[in-house]
């Protein structure tokens, strides 16, 4: 057939084919010992590995229990490293992303962006009205959950992972499941990745239609004129960004001093006045004492001021709570501390062989965190020598404009007792940036100022879930902050703004 490879130019010992010179037989011969030297010497270390792997086997089946992202990571890798692997989930396989949390959540923000694309196309300052066509919202989320669970279920069992349904408990020596009877598995290795639940304050009413959780909320598929969002964390400020996008108007109100108070504080400097440009009332350091909810309102009372603010609708993100209850982990001895599982780098609590993860440890945690910690706990199980020591987990908040980070804060840098040195670049300043008309954002870089080593990456503003991505892999490689700056971007791209913050470092004797 034109244009394929001839055999001779394939391979020149086939039939047919011109005999080759000496030195180039030579040649060819010495390619060929090299390439069967290394194939043989990347066979050995794969089968020395394994062996390895199973003299430090420490179990031969592993448990799951929960089948959220972090317990799905879990069992797919104890699969893979060859281990008997049974699952146990008592509501939907994919955990809370799948029971209207994020999958939900980037349903809802992909109809804001819709909305806001139309508003900026209508002539000056005309308002859209109240999305209508929300209601069939839950349907599509419910369409799309439905179907990435049925993906997941097929994944575990093309790799040969036992799904068994119910609600599973630690027993004395291993596992029981309550719709699989009193099934004995056996023992081995146990890991928990049971999640957590939106926690309920109890100075708010249980039930009250007008005040909601992130699920009912988003499940009722309206959007209320007034929303007052409690709680200034990644799930608040997601919403609160959400639902001003999507016509509402919002307040949102945090207990201490800044909005996102995990992150490094110039984000939510930046963020809030990013937020309250939009029409968003920010009020922090306000700790609300009472929510009552009537008929025809929600009323929401601060500790800090007599003013009352109502509102049609209440949402409550005040945190989110360790599924740790009727685990059966007091009668195994699993320690826990303040509501939430004490772990080791491997993922192991108090007990040898039990292993928790993602928000059952963390409560409020990311999805990308718990499957990590499901691979280290499902591997460290079955022999590999793994941890989540000094892995740089990259974190993001989807709202608008979004927020993400990796690796220490400047004040966790100073108090880890590192001299700092600092880069910023502002997005509105960047080609893109003024392209696209993008009102602010920034990108923080974090270096060490002896040597320039990258230690944390802050950026608010256009594409920083993206943007991060690249920062965790310099961090993972060790890189300095000249040797980001020096990776070449696109452009007119957001990446250049992320290389001007590694670029502006300067740290003693000259550039990062
Ligand atoms: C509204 C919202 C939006 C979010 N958006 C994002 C986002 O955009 N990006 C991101 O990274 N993170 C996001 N998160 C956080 C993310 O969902 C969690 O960090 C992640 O799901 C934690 O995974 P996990 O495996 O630890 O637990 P989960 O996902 O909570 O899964 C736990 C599973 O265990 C099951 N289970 C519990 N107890 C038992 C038992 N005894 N027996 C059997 N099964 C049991 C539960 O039914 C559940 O399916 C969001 C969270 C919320 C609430």
């Amino acid at each position: 057939m034109a244009g394929q490879p001839t055999n001779s130019e394939e391979d020149p010992r086939a039939a047919g084919a011109a005999p080759a010179s000496p030195s180039t037989a030579s040649l060819t011969q010495t390619t060929s010992v090299a390439e069967a030297v290394a194939t043989d010497s990347g066979r050995l270390v794969a089968e020395a590995e394994q062996l390895l792997r199973r003299s430090n086997r420490r179990h031969e089946q592993v448990f799951v229990l929960g089948g959220g992202p972090g317990g799905c990571a879990a069992a797919l890798r104890a699969a893979e490293l060859g281990g008997r692997t049974v699952i146990v989930e008592e509501r939907r396989l994919g955990g809370t992303p799948l029971q209207w949390g994020g999958v939900a959540v980037h349903v809802f923000l992909e109809a804001a962006r819709r909305r806001a694309d139309a508003q900026a196309a209508l002539p000056g300052g005309q308002r859209l009205p109240l999305p209508e066509g929300m209601s069939s919202l839950p349907h599509q989320v419910e369409e799309v959950c439905t179907r990435l669970s049925a993906e997941a279920r097929r994944k575990l069992e093309d790799c040969g992972v036992e799904v068994v349904e119910g609600r599973g408990t630690l027993t004395a020596h291993s596992m029981a499941v309550d719709r699989a009877g009193q099934r004995d598995f056996g023992s081995g290795g146990v890991v928990l990745a049971c999640g957590a639940s939106a926690l309920m304050p109890d100075w708010a009413p249980e039930g009250h239609p007008r005040v909601l959780t992130p699920e009912g909320l988003l499940s009722s598929g309206t959007v209320p004129e007034r929303l007052v969002v409690v709680g200034g964390g990644a799930v608040g400020v997601e919403f609160g960004s959400l639902y001003s996008r999507l016509g509402a108007a919002v307040t949102l109100v945090e207990a201490r001093p800044r909005l996102l108070p995990a992150l490094d504080e110039d984000l939510p400097a930046e963020l809030s006045a990013l937020l309250a440009a939009r029409g968003i009332e920010i009020r922090t350091s306000c700790r609300v004492c009472a929510v009552e909810g009537s008929a025809q309102e929600a009323v929401v009372r601060c500790a800090a001021d007599e003013k009352a603010q109502s509102a049609d609708r209440v949402l409550l993100a005040v945190g989110r709570r360790p599924n740790t209850r009727g685990l059966g982990l007091e009668a195994r001895g699993v320690k826990i501390d303040r509501g939430r599982i004490v772990v080791d780098a491997h993922c192991q609590t108090s007990v040898g062989g039990v292993y928790a993860l993602g928000d059952l440890v963390h409560g409020s945690g990311f999805a990308q965190v718990a499957v990590a910690e499901g691979r280290t706990a499902a591997g460290h199980a079955l022999g590999e020598n793994v941890s989540m020591r000094g892995r740089h987990v990259p974190v993001c908040v989807h709202s608008s404009p979004p927020v993400a980070a990796v690796g220490l804060s400047e004040a966790a840098a100073r108090e880890a007792g590192h001299e700092v040195a600092l880069g910023t670049a502002r997005f509105e300043e960047s080609v893109r940036g003024s392209l696209a008309e993008v009102p602010g954002g920034l990108v923080k870089v974090v270096a060490n100022a002896q040597h320039g080593r990258l230690l944390g990456v802050h950026i608010v503003g256009p594409c920083a879930e993206e943007l991060v991505g690249e920062a965790a892999l310099a961090l993972s490689f060790g890189a300095t902050a000249a040797e980001l700056a020096r990776n070449l971007h696109p452009t007119p791209g957001y990446g250049e703004v992320l290389a001007e913050a590694a670029g502006s470092v300067r740290v003693a004797g000259g550039r990062g």
